[in-house]
């Protein structure tokens, strides 16, 4: 095999809790992930030698700065045996720093997809354990589905599917640094009790999901105080007959559920505020 051509899906948080401040620094954290449709393209062709990586987004860094970089790197140390290279280009169709894992996911397909272009086997725990070094949200990138995340968001437990769902993603032009959001977060006090338990358990047992229970996200104060928009967004599908609402990650994406393609449909081809981006996508399961 000479090239390989993945998906790299982004993913939404259906709840995200911060449980404290850990002595490492890190945030101890619970989250629901669920991956999406929305997926950046990414194609990988092997070269005699180095790592080259190209983007179809001029904002994006190509060297070591890049997350699919820095997956390749650690490929190849880990593989002395491959005397070869790789050039990787990236087709961006996910926002950048928006909440979405973008970079994350990118990693995650760059390090399974050279195993596979290598025709390596691979051990996916193994795998987890390179990409933690990459970022918390990485590992998760690697299967996506509808996962409860712990730890620093390393530590993986698959859930049944949520099943189909068609949602309406919308992004701000508006880059969020997510360490700049723990940052308020920590100083903001006085956040509202969290039933992670019950969040699970209708995760676990039920046909449906029951969004009165604590499906939110404790980083939203902090996000909505660095990027006002994000309230804006979610005033206005409040008018659109959405199932439920919420902030993915550390924003500033939004995204709305819907009971059906249709009115998810109406509501991205309706929608006013001109500069965002905004995309119908449904949920996927692991992959
Ligand atoms: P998360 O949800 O994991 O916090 P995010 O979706 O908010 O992530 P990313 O899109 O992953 O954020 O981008 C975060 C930063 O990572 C950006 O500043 C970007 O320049 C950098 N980055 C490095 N490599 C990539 C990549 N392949 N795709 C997107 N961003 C990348």
């Amino acid at each position: 095999m000479r090239e390989l051509y993945l998906k790299a899906p982004a993913k939404i948080n259906l709840a995200l809790h911060v449980k404290g401040l850990r002595e490492d620094g890190f945030h101890e954290l619970q989250m629901i992930m669920q991956s999406i449709s929305l997926a950046d393209r990414i194609k990988l062709k092997k070269k005699s030698g180095g790592i080259i990586v190209k983007n179809s987004h001029t904002e994006l860094p190509t060297g070591r700065e890049n997350l699919a970089y820095q997956a390749a790197e650690i490929f190849f140390k880990n593989n002395p045996e491959i005397n070869q290279g790789v050039e990787i280009y990236i087709e961006k169709n996910i926002p950048i720093a928006a909440g979405l894992a973008g970079g994350s996911t990118d990693a995650a397909a760059v390090m399974k997809g050279l195993y596979l272009l290598f025709e390596l086997e691979y051990d996916l725990k193994e795998l987890r354990s390179f990409l933690e070094n990459i970022g918390s949200d990485v590992p998760y990138c690697l299967e996506g589905g509808t996962v409860y995340a712990s730890g620093r968001g390393e530590i993986l437990e698959e859930l049944p599917f949520i099943g189909e769902k068609y949602l309406v993603v919308v992004t701000p032009a508006f880059k969020i640094s997510t360490p700049e959001v723990y940052k308020l977060y920590d100083q903001i006090k006085g956040y509202d009790k969290f039933d992670f338990d019950s969040v699970q358990n209708n995760l676990k047992n039920d046909q449906e999901i029951d969004w009165e229970l604590d499906y939110k996200n404790d980083l939203k104060k902090a996000a909505e105080k660095i990027c006002p928009e994000i309230k804006e967004i979610k005033d206005i599908f409040k008018n659109t007959k959405a199932e439920f609402t919420m902030l993915s990650g550390s924003g500033p994406t939004v995204f709305s559920i819907y009971s059906s393609r249709e009115l998810a449909e109406k509501a991205a081809a309706r929608w006013p505020r001109k500069n965002d981006f905004v995309t119908v996508a449904r949920t996927v399961p692991s992959y």
